[in-house]
């Protein structure tokens, strides 16, 4: 089913998992859980041409905001610049002492 045995970037062994997948379209995420072929060595993610698919399928329908298949899991954020260097800026100070 899989159309490599072997990692195409590594070359390392494959392993099946269960892996969390974030998914994207617009400003929309979803997550949900697939079966992957994962490498040992470097962490790659190889998924089925069927589960591919799927994910485009699901992008569509973030991008097209069909949400009534989804269910709500918290709220997705982003998080600015200014907001990371004054939170840089704080933990520099506190470190000083
Ligand atoms: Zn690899």
């Amino acid at each position: 089913m899989m159309p490599f045995e072997k990692c195409p970037v590594c070359g390392g062994e494959l392993k099946e998992k269960e892996v969390e997948k974030l998914l994207r379209g617009g400003n929309h995420t979803a997550t949900l859980r697939v079966h992957a072929e994962v490498c040992l060595h470097c962490g790659e993610r190889l998924y089925a041409e069927e589960t591919v698919r799927f994910f485009e399928q699901i992008r569509n329908k973030l991008k097209r905001q069909e949400l009534l298949d989804f269910q709500p899991l918290g709220q997705s954020f982003t998080v600015d610049a200014n907001w990371l260097n004054a939170a840089n800026a704080a933990d520099a100070r506190t470190s000083r002492g």
